[in-house]
């Protein structure tokens, strides 16, 4: 439904970005500008560090996974019936909306919108907020971009933990991503959540952040 690549293909490229932050092996390398990040990567080839860099990298756990293999399998088909065919339908058949309508707002005006803020992780939330974690690297943490992005605006603290599920170290706070994961660990479906000890976090602050909270 969200369109943005199969499983494979998202953490593939993200699991790069992580490894290369800022440079030319960065698939949406930020310091080629706010355009770059948040779209003009995808309408351009990779550049020749991406794909050599990347190849070093170990996704075989990805293709291990059935559910990864699954979605890759029927991506095409299941992004026309998930995205398109079946937010044009539901207003249309249970509310009696128009067919056009339904297209352009529940699909196209969805899709577009939902994209864009996701963008944001990569462009904004890599150029403007604070650093409490990590100031000599580039992402920020952005008030604007959680909002948006639903939880995924403490980007400093991500790049600098980026093995905390939580993408945060404030659970409780607006990150309904994580309380997505937490519903998930109560029902059984997701084990082993990993955070970064307090004690890990505050000394990382005390090092290299930037004196903001
Ligand atoms: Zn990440
Ligand atoms: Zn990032």
């Amino acid at each position: 439904m969200a369109f943005q690549n199969d499983i494979f293909e998202w953490c593939r490229d993200h699991r790069v970005h992580h490894k290369f932050s800022e440079t030319d092996a960065d698939p949406h390398n930020a310091k080629r500008g706010f355009f770059f990040a948040h779209i003009g990567w995808l309408f351009v080839r990779k550049h020749r560090d991406v794909i050599e860099k990347g190849r070093k990298l170990d996704f075989s756990d990805l293709l291990d996974d059935p559910v990864v293999r699954f979605q890759r399998k029927y991506y095409k088909s299941s992004v026309v019936l998930m995205c398109f065919v079946l937010p044009t339908f539901v207003p249309w058949y249970f509310w009696g909306e128009t067919v056009w309508n339904s297209y352009f707002l529940a699909s196209i005006l969805r899709y577009t919108v939902s994209l864009n803020v996701s963008w944001l992780v990569n462009s904004a939330a890599h150029m403007y907020g604070n650093r409490p974690y990590d100031k000599t690297i580039n992402p920020r943490q952005n008030v604007f971009v959680n909002i948006g992005a639903i939880g995924e605006g403490f980007h400093n603290y991500h790049h600098t933990f980026p093995f905390d599920y939580s993408a945060s170290e404030f659970g409780l706070k607006f990150n309904p991503t994580t309380w997505f994961i937490d519903f998930m660990f109560w029902l059984g479906l997701v084990t082993e959540r990993k955070s970064a000890p307090k004690e890990m976090v505050r000394a990382r602050k005390e090092r290299s952040g930037d004196g903001s909270s």
